[in-house]
Protein backbone atom coordinates (compact mmCIF):
# COMPACT_ATOMS: atom_id res chain seq x y z
CA UNK A 1 0.00 0.00 0.00
CA UNK A 2 1.08 3.36 -1.18
CA UNK A 3 1.88 5.82 1.66
CA UNK A 4 -1.10 7.57 0.49
CA UNK A 5 -4.36 6.33 0.00
CA UNK A 6 -6.49 7.12 -2.84
CA UNK A 7 -9.46 9.08 -2.67
CA UNK A 8 -12.25 7.51 -5.15
CA UNK A 9 -15.03 9.63 -4.98
CA UNK A 10 -15.32 13.38 -4.06
CA UNK A 11 -19.17 13.26 -3.83
CA UNK A 12 -20.52 9.69 -3.56
CA UNK A 13 -18.91 6.37 -3.42
CA UNK A 14 -21.65 4.53 -3.94
CA UNK A 15 -21.07 1.94 -7.41
CA UNK A 16 -24.82 2.48 -8.87
CA UNK A 17 -25.20 6.21 -8.59
CA UNK A 18 -20.80 6.25 -9.95
CA UNK A 19 -22.15 4.18 -12.74
CA UNK A 20 -25.32 6.96 -13.57
CA UNK A 21 -23.05 9.67 -13.57
CA UNK A 22 -20.45 7.95 -16.07
CA UNK A 23 -23.83 6.95 -17.70
CA UNK A 24 -24.26 10.30 -18.56
CA UNK A 25 -21.63 11.66 -18.98
CA UNK A 26 -20.53 8.97 -22.09
CA UNK A 27 -24.38 9.62 -23.42
CA UNK A 28 -24.37 13.50 -23.01
CA UNK A 29 -20.56 14.54 -23.52
CA UNK A 30 -21.45 17.50 -25.00
CA UNK A 31 -23.35 18.78 -21.93
CA UNK A 32 -19.92 18.67 -19.63
CA UNK A 33 -17.62 20.16 -21.50
CA UNK A 34 -14.03 19.58 -20.87
CA UNK A 35 -12.60 22.45 -22.33
CA UNK A 36 -9.82 21.64 -24.80
CA UNK A 37 -6.52 22.37 -24.71
CA UNK A 38 -6.13 25.82 -25.00
CA UNK A 39 -5.26 27.47 -28.57
CA UNK A 40 -3.67 30.47 -26.22
CA UNK A 41 -0.71 27.85 -25.37
CA UNK A 42 2.62 30.01 -25.69
CA UNK A 43 5.84 28.97 -26.79
CA UNK A 44 7.58 28.89 -23.13
CA UNK A 45 4.04 26.21 -22.05
CA UNK A 46 4.54 24.44 -25.13
CA UNK A 47 8.24 23.49 -24.75
CA UNK A 48 7.71 22.78 -21.37
CA UNK A 49 5.81 19.62 -22.48
CA UNK A 50 8.38 17.06 -23.77
CA UNK A 51 8.32 17.09 -27.34
CA UNK A 52 9.02 12.99 -28.06
CA UNK A 53 6.48 12.29 -25.81
CA UNK A 54 4.25 9.87 -27.66
CA UNK A 55 0.70 10.12 -28.67
CA UNK A 56 -0.20 7.45 -26.33
CA UNK A 57 1.51 9.56 -23.44
CA UNK A 58 -0.76 12.67 -24.52
CA UNK A 59 -3.76 10.76 -24.61
CA UNK A 60 -3.22 8.75 -20.99
CA UNK A 61 -2.64 12.58 -19.42
CA UNK A 62 -6.09 13.68 -21.41
CA UNK A 63 -7.82 10.57 -20.04
CA UNK A 64 -6.52 11.32 -16.46
CA UNK A 65 -7.66 14.50 -17.02
CA UNK A 66 -11.65 13.78 -17.88
CA UNK A 67 -11.79 10.63 -16.03
CA UNK A 68 -9.86 11.28 -12.66
CA UNK A 69 -10.41 14.92 -12.03
CA UNK A 70 -13.25 16.13 -14.34
CA UNK A 71 -15.42 13.74 -13.59
CA UNK A 72 -14.88 14.18 -10.05
CA UNK A 73 -16.41 17.52 -9.93
CA UNK A 74 -12.59 19.82 -10.57
CA UNK A 75 -14.16 22.54 -12.72
CA UNK A 76 -11.31 25.28 -12.59
CA UNK A 77 -10.32 25.48 -16.27
CA UNK A 78 -6.79 26.95 -15.34
CA UNK A 79 -6.15 24.06 -12.97
CA UNK A 80 -7.58 21.73 -15.96
CA UNK A 81 -5.53 23.32 -17.91
CA UNK A 82 -2.30 22.95 -15.94
CA UNK A 83 -3.06 19.39 -15.32
CA UNK A 84 -3.05 18.70 -19.04
CA UNK A 85 0.32 20.73 -19.80
CA UNK A 86 2.59 18.84 -16.93
CA UNK A 87 4.59 15.28 -18.19
CA UNK A 88 3.52 13.73 -14.76
CA UNK A 89 5.78 10.38 -16.62
CA UNK A 90 8.63 12.67 -16.22
CA UNK A 91 8.41 13.46 -12.22
CA UNK A 92 8.22 9.83 -11.19
CA UNK A 93 11.52 6.38 -11.54
CA UNK A 94 11.44 4.90 -15.00
CA UNK A 95 10.26 1.76 -13.60
CA UNK A 96 6.99 4.13 -11.83
CA UNK A 97 6.56 5.60 -15.62
CA UNK A 98 3.91 3.21 -17.34
CA UNK A 99 1.73 4.04 -14.00
CA UNK A 100 2.11 7.50 -14.30
CA UNK A 101 -1.34 8.50 -15.31
CA UNK A 102 -2.99 5.95 -13.61
CA UNK A 103 -5.04 7.28 -10.36
CA UNK A 104 -3.04 6.45 -7.82
CA UNK A 105 0.02 7.89 -5.75
CA UNK A 106 3.25 6.24 -6.41
CA UNK A 107 6.38 5.44 -4.82
CA UNK A 108 9.46 7.90 -5.95
CA UNK A 109 12.00 6.67 -3.92
CA UNK A 110 13.16 7.12 -0.31
CA UNK A 111 10.06 6.11 1.23
CA UNK A 112 8.10 8.75 -0.28
CA UNK A 113 4.89 9.11 -2.76
CA UNK A 114 4.01 11.35 -5.78
CA UNK A 115 0.07 11.94 -5.11
CA UNK A 116 -2.83 11.19 -6.48
CA UNK A 117 -3.35 13.15 -9.50
CA UNK A 118 -6.93 13.98 -8.25
CA UNK A 119 -5.23 14.94 -5.04
CA UNK A 120 -3.13 17.43 -6.65
CA UNK A 121 -6.01 19.18 -8.91
CA UNK A 122 -8.22 19.26 -5.67
CA UNK A 123 -5.99 20.90 -3.23
CA UNK A 124 -4.44 23.19 -6.23
CA UNK A 125 -8.46 24.18 -7.35
CA UNK A 126 -9.00 24.60 -3.48
CA UNK A 127 -6.65 27.37 -2.90
CA UNK A 128 -8.13 29.89 -4.98
CA UNK A 129 -5.03 30.69 -6.66
CA UNK A 130 -4.69 34.04 -9.06
CA UNK A 131 -1.96 34.62 -11.54
CA UNK A 132 -0.12 37.28 -9.08
CA UNK A 133 0.09 35.17 -6.48
CA UNK A 134 3.20 33.73 -4.04
CA UNK A 135 2.48 30.35 -3.19
CA UNK A 136 4.76 28.05 -0.45
CA UNK A 137 4.90 24.05 -0.74
CA UNK A 138 5.87 21.95 1.69
CA UNK A 139 6.97 19.03 0.56
CA UNK A 140 8.39 19.21 -2.56
CA UNK A 141 8.72 15.37 -3.37
CA UNK A 142 8.98 14.85 -7.02
CA UNK A 143 8.45 18.54 -7.38
CA UNK A 144 5.37 17.69 -9.37
CA UNK A 145 2.74 19.53 -7.90
CA UNK A 146 5.03 22.65 -7.59
CA UNK A 147 5.41 22.33 -11.36
CA UNK A 148 1.46 22.24 -11.19
CA UNK A 149 1.75 25.74 -9.26
CA UNK A 150 3.83 27.24 -11.15
CA UNK A 151 1.89 27.57 -14.11
CA UNK A 152 -1.10 28.99 -12.15
CA UNK A 153 1.00 32.28 -9.80
CA UNK A 154 3.46 34.11 -10.02
CA UNK A 155 6.32 32.49 -7.34
CA UNK A 156 6.35 29.08 -5.97
CA UNK A 157 8.40 28.64 -2.74
CA UNK A 158 8.53 24.51 -2.02
CA UNK A 159 10.41 22.71 1.33
CA UNK A 160 11.96 19.85 1.34
CA UNK A 161 13.19 17.63 4.27
CA UNK A 162 14.62 14.75 2.61
CA UNK A 163 17.98 16.10 1.03
CA UNK A 164 18.65 14.25 -2.03
CA UNK A 165 14.75 14.08 -2.84
CA UNK A 166 15.05 17.93 -2.99
CA UNK A 167 17.96 18.21 -4.65
CA UNK A 168 16.84 16.16 -7.87
CA UNK A 169 13.14 18.07 -8.06
CA UNK A 170 15.05 21.41 -8.11
CA UNK A 171 17.51 20.37 -10.91
CA UNK A 172 14.60 18.85 -12.45
CA UNK A 173 12.34 21.44 -12.44
CA UNK A 174 15.16 23.91 -13.82
CA UNK A 175 15.92 21.38 -16.33
CA UNK A 176 12.25 21.18 -17.63
CA UNK A 177 11.87 25.34 -17.48
CA UNK A 178 9.70 25.89 -14.34
CA UNK A 179 11.68 28.55 -13.68
CA UNK A 180 9.76 30.52 -10.75
CA UNK A 181 10.15 27.72 -8.52
CA UNK A 182 12.39 28.08 -5.45
CA UNK A 183 13.36 25.31 -3.53
CA UNK A 184 15.17 25.37 -0.04
CA UNK A 185 16.11 22.06 1.77
CA UNK A 186 15.13 22.60 5.68
CA UNK A 187 12.10 21.92 8.28
CA UNK A 188 8.66 22.95 6.30
CA UNK A 189 7.06 22.76 9.65
CA UNK A 190 8.90 26.17 10.33
CA UNK A 191 7.74 27.62 6.63
CA UNK A 192 10.03 30.16 4.96
CA UNK A 193 9.91 33.65 6.93
CA UNK A 194 12.11 35.25 4.87
CA UNK A 195 10.38 34.86 1.35
CA UNK A 196 6.50 35.81 3.73
CA UNK A 197 4.21 36.35 3.56
CA UNK A 198 2.04 33.89 1.10
CA UNK A 199 -1.22 34.49 -0.61
CA UNK A 200 -1.40 30.39 -0.42
CA UNK A 201 0.35 27.69 1.48
CA UNK A 202 -0.21 23.93 0.55
CA UNK A 203 1.42 21.27 2.62
CA UNK A 204 1.82 17.98 1.20
CA UNK A 205 2.97 15.99 4.48
CA UNK A 206 0.45 15.47 7.68
CA UNK A 207 1.45 17.23 9.96
CA UNK A 208 0.03 16.02 13.73
CA UNK A 209 -1.84 19.53 13.87
CA UNK A 210 -1.64 22.68 11.89
CA UNK A 211 1.48 24.39 12.02
CA UNK A 212 1.38 27.95 13.38
CA UNK A 213 4.16 28.95 12.49
CA UNK A 214 2.81 28.41 8.68
CA UNK A 215 -0.53 30.01 9.82
CA UNK A 216 1.62 32.95 10.86
CA UNK A 217 3.02 33.35 7.27
CA UNK A 218 -0.30 33.39 5.76
CA UNK A 219 -1.39 36.68 3.92
CA UNK A 220 -4.77 38.43 4.78
CA UNK A 221 -7.25 36.23 2.87
CA UNK A 222 -4.83 33.61 2.45
CA UNK A 223 -5.75 30.05 2.17
CA UNK A 224 -3.90 27.31 3.56
CA UNK A 225 -4.54 23.76 2.51
CA UNK A 226 -3.09 20.73 5.32
CA UNK A 227 -3.92 17.20 6.10
CA UNK A 228 -4.20 17.27 9.39
CA UNK A 229 -3.71 13.74 11.65
CA UNK A 230 -1.69 10.84 12.08
CA UNK A 231 -2.63 8.16 10.31
CA UNK A 232 -6.17 8.80 8.43
CA UNK A 233 -6.00 12.55 7.86
CA UNK A 234 -8.34 15.23 7.13
CA UNK A 235 -7.50 17.89 4.37
CA UNK A 236 -8.51 20.80 6.25
CA UNK A 237 -8.58 24.78 4.63
CA UNK A 238 -7.83 27.53 6.51
CA UNK A 239 -8.47 31.22 5.56
CA UNK A 240 -7.64 34.16 7.10
CA UNK A 241 -10.28 36.21 7.27
CA UNK A 242 -10.57 39.71 8.79
CA UNK A 243 -12.99 38.05 11.90
CA UNK A 244 -9.87 35.39 11.98
CA UNK A 245 -8.88 32.14 10.93
CA UNK A 246 -11.77 30.05 9.34
CA UNK A 247 -11.20 26.34 9.09
CA UNK A 248 -13.12 23.49 6.87
CA UNK A 249 -13.09 20.17 6.35
CA UNK A 250 -13.21 18.98 2.69
CA UNK A 251 -11.87 15.41 2.13
CA UNK A 252 -10.45 12.44 3.92
CA UNK A 253 -7.49 11.70 2.64
CA UNK A 254 -3.93 9.57 3.55
CA UNK A 255 -0.59 11.55 3.13
CA UNK A 256 2.94 10.48 4.47
CA UNK A 257 3.20 11.71 7.50
CA UNK A 258 5.15 15.72 8.08
CA UNK A 259 8.90 14.80 9.80
CA UNK A 260 9.20 17.03 12.53
CA UNK A 261 12.01 19.10 13.09
CA UNK A 262 14.48 17.58 14.91
CA UNK A 263 13.70 14.18 13.98
CA UNK A 264 15.29 12.42 10.97
CA UNK A 265 13.49 12.10 7.80
CA UNK A 266 12.41 8.75 7.28
CA UNK A 267 14.76 6.14 6.12
N1 LIG B 1 4.25 17.28 -3.35
C1 LIG B 1 5.03 16.10 -3.69
C2 LIG B 1 4.64 14.88 -2.90
C3 LIG B 1 4.84 15.04 -1.46
S1 LIG B 1 5.18 13.59 -0.53
C4 LIG B 1 4.98 15.80 -5.17
O1 LIG B 1 4.28 16.48 -5.92
O2 LIG B 1 5.69 14.88 -5.60
C5 LIG B 1 5.59 14.43 0.97
C6 LIG B 1 6.96 15.04 1.00
O3 LIG B 1 7.06 15.82 2.18
C7 LIG B 1 8.07 14.03 1.06
O4 LIG B 1 8.98 14.25 0.03
C8 LIG B 1 8.70 14.27 2.44
O5 LIG B 1 10.09 14.03 2.47
C9 LIG B 1 8.37 15.72 2.68
N2 LIG B 1 8.38 16.15 4.09
C10 LIG B 1 8.02 15.45 5.18
N3 LIG B 1 8.17 16.20 6.30
C11 LIG B 1 8.65 17.41 5.89
C12 LIG B 1 9.02 18.60 6.58
N4 LIG B 1 8.94 18.73 7.91
N5 LIG B 1 9.47 19.64 5.84
C13 LIG B 1 9.57 19.56 4.49
N6 LIG B 1 9.25 18.45 3.79
C14 LIG B 1 8.78 17.38 4.48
Amino acid sequence: MSAEAEVKSRSSNSPRSLARFLMIFLLLPHTLPCPPVGASETEEQRSRTDSRESPETRKARERMVQEQIFARGVRDPRVLQALRKVPRHRFVPPAMQPAAYDDSALPIGLGQTISQPYVVAFMTEALELKPQNRVLEIGTGSGYQAAVLSLLVREVYSMEIVEPLGREAEARLKKMGYANVHVRIGDGYRGWPEAAPFDAIIVTAAPPDVPPELVAQLRPEGRMMVPVGRYLQDLVRLRRTPKGLERESLLPVRFVPMVPGGETAPR
